[in-house]
């Protein structure tokens, strides 16, 4: 995730500052590294450089560039850290074509060789890097070409997913930009036409906007804009809407809060977990198979992503592994780390104080330190041996909503990539978990658009309820803990999580008539088991609230409530699914009881303080 921003203005007015002051709206989107690229009198003319858009401005005074058309990009890195030489715009070798872009280029490995050997060289680690030349390389094979040609003949053979702006010397009075998966908008006024990754970026200037679809490709100049068809170049009309936002709805995409917004974003989030380059798995999974001793490393909701883990790379890759808080780490296990120690770190900011204390135990006895988070560039990156990247793009809601299932879907990738190496299950069971995930991101939008008016019943039903027990079990303990992590960080309703097999052991003493009691109940092997645990709560009075496969004639008729996720989740991938509905269930009750789920008492987005 990352901000672009392009203009074309059509009254002679200067491009940078609108283009800097449009990108310090879409900061919200990424923040690591900042660029802009103007055409004036046919040249080009770029700035850019690591860290945020008022550092970067300070140093480089990013308003004062010439010309009327310009294009820039605020950067939330995925391929390659962030640095000078990542950071957008990116260009061919000629230093003629001009490229941002938003988005994974799935294919940009053997892309970037392919060009390589046609001489072209590059200079950035990132995918960007490969559309610029490209394109240069499609000018060069067929001169007669035109901008929009060579774009449309490049995008061919790009995988994955982009917003592109792209501006060349060789048509120095347009801005050509793409789109598939990551957003793109237009504006449009009297002074020019405006292309963005968002809304906000413009709305102070117009609010005239053009949706752009996937697989559409737009000509922006100044006679206005023309969208065709990527597929075979069709012209598409569009006529532009008008956005009655406020600048603050504008920036939480007209949701009324970033937590619903982020729960909201999960199914393309995901769609960019399946992302990630193999070769990252491929290296981890390799120091995991390795591994004498195995710890998971992590606090809150990455603890609860860790705890599922555990299940995961018991199941698929036969590999024990010890999921343990980060606060906890240096007295639970600090004397037994050694020299054959691995540890997984999990961090979605990179930078928890108390899983960087563990890491750095880790590292004085000489351990192995991987590491997962969503800020390439943080301190986790920099002190662990190999990292990954969660993809996620920047979670601004304090409740963690995006960062668990991010989390879970690159640690289910891991494990099944340690499972193949390890051979421990067969392929078919393999082809049919990597098919599963392939799915999930539309399944989980099913979730959010099937569910939402259901959860908001049960919500107002049981708003004022004084306490609640979130139980499953086998992986789906771990999603009752994050289910009740979420109901307590924001709704502040006391709330107890277990594995369901412990009631007997002692918390069903608490349960009367009409406490309810969330179940998360996936069609797995603990089916048969959580039904006998639903009956002995039912017996004492408890209200059930269950989580349940679609068509799950047993439970339904058992619950007093309950809320479907599709069918054909395997129980490893459960909790990504699973936890979809009790993040909404968190957020309704919050506001049920006039909280502010952003907002939540006494807590900090990122905890870096021990
Ligand atoms: N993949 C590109 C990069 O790492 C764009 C990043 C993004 O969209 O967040 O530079």
């Amino acid at each position: 995730m990352c901000g672009i921003f392009g203009c074309v203005l059509n009254d002679g007015s200067p491009a940078a500052p609108l283009i800097h002051s449009s990108l310090k709206k879409l900061e919200y989107r990424g923040y690591d590294s900042v660029g802009i690229a103007t055409l004036s009198d046919g040249k080009i003319f770029i700035k850019k450089d690591q860290g945020k858009i008022d550092e970067v401005d300070k140093i480089l005074n990013l308003d004062d560039m010439p010309g009327s058309i310009g294009i820039g990009h605020t950067r939330w890195a995925t391929h390659g850290a962030p640095l000078k030489v990542n950071s957008h715009p990116h260009t061919d070798c000629t230093g003629e074509i001009v490229v941002v872009h938003n988005g994974i280029i799935e294919n940009f490995l053997e892309l970037k060789s392919e060009l390589q050997n046609l001489g072209h060289e590059f200079v950035s680690k990132t995918d960007t890097e490969v559309m610029p030349h490209l394109i240069e390389e499609n000018m060069k094979r067929n001169p007669q070409l035109s901008l929009e040609q060579a774009v449309l003949e490049s995008l061919k053979r790009v995988e994955g997913s982009y917003a592109f702006a792209i501006i060349s010397t060789r048509e120095p009075d347009k801005i050509i930009c793409a789109r598939n998966e990551s957003p793109l908008v237009l504006g449009v006024n009297h002074k020019g036409v405006f292309c963005a990754s968002d809304i906000p970026a413009f709305l102070d200037v117009t609010n005239k906007a053009v949706m752009i679809n996937n697989g559409e490709l737009v000509i922006l100049d100044a006679s206005g804009y023309r969208i065709k068809k990527i597929s075979d170049g069709t012209a598409v009309t569009r006529e532009p809407i008008t956005v009655e936002w406020t600048a603050e709805m504008a920036v939480k995409q007209g949701y009324p809060h970033f937590m619903i917004k982020e729960i909201h974003e999960q199914p393309e989030v995901l769609r960019n977990t399946l992302r990630i380059q193999d070769h990252y798995l491929d290296l981890l999974s390799t120091f995991l198979d390795r591994a004498n001793e195995v710890f998971f490393v992590a606090c809150g909701t990455s603890y609860h992503a860790c705890l599922a883990a555990s299940y995961m790379f018991s199941k698929l890759s036969f590999l024990p592994t010890f999921p343990v808080y980060g606060s906890e780490f240096v007295e639970q296990c600090g004397k037994s780390v050694s020299i054959d120690t691995t540890m997984l770190a999990v961090s979605q900011s990179g930078e928890t104080a108390d899983t960087i204390a563990a890491v750095t135990c880790a590292q004085q006895r000489a351990a192995t330190v991987l590491s997962l988070t969503n800020v390439i560039g943080s301190t986790m990156t920099r002190i662990s041996r190999v990292y990954i990247g969660t993809q996620a793009g920047p979670e601004i809601g304090v409740a963690a909503t995006k960062t668990f299932t991010s989390q879970l879907s690159v640690l289910a990738q891991l494990a099944l990539k340690l499972s193949k190496k390890r051979g421990k299950i067969s392929q078919d069971e393999i082809d049919c978990l990597e098919e599963s995930l392939q799915k999930l991101p539309d399944k989980v939008e099913t979730i959010v658009k099937t569910q939402e008016e259901k959860v908001k019943q049960i919500a107002k039903k049981y708003a004022n309820a004084k306490v609640f027990f979130f139980l499953g079990r086998g992986i789906s303990t771990a999603t009752a803990y994050e289910a009740r992590l979420k109901l307590m960080e924001i709704a502040y309703i006391p709330s107890i999580a277990f594995p369901a097999g412990e009631s007997k052991h002692g918390p069903i003493s608490l349960i009367e008539n009409g406490f309810p009691v969330v179940f998360i109940c996936p069609r797995d092997e603990t089916h048969k088991t959580i039904i006998g645990n639903i009956m002995e709560m039912k017996a004492r009075g408890a209200h059930i609230i269950a989580v349940v496969e679609e068509g799950d004639v047993d439970i339904k008729s058992l619950a007093d409530d309950y809320i479907e996720v599709p069918k054909g989740i395997p129980s490893i991938l459960s909790p990504i699914a699973y936890i979809v509905p009790l993040q909404l269930l968190a957020y309704f009750v919050a506001l049920e009881r006039s909280l502010n789920p952003d907002m939540p008492r006494n807590l900090a987005k990122s905890v870096t303080v021990k």
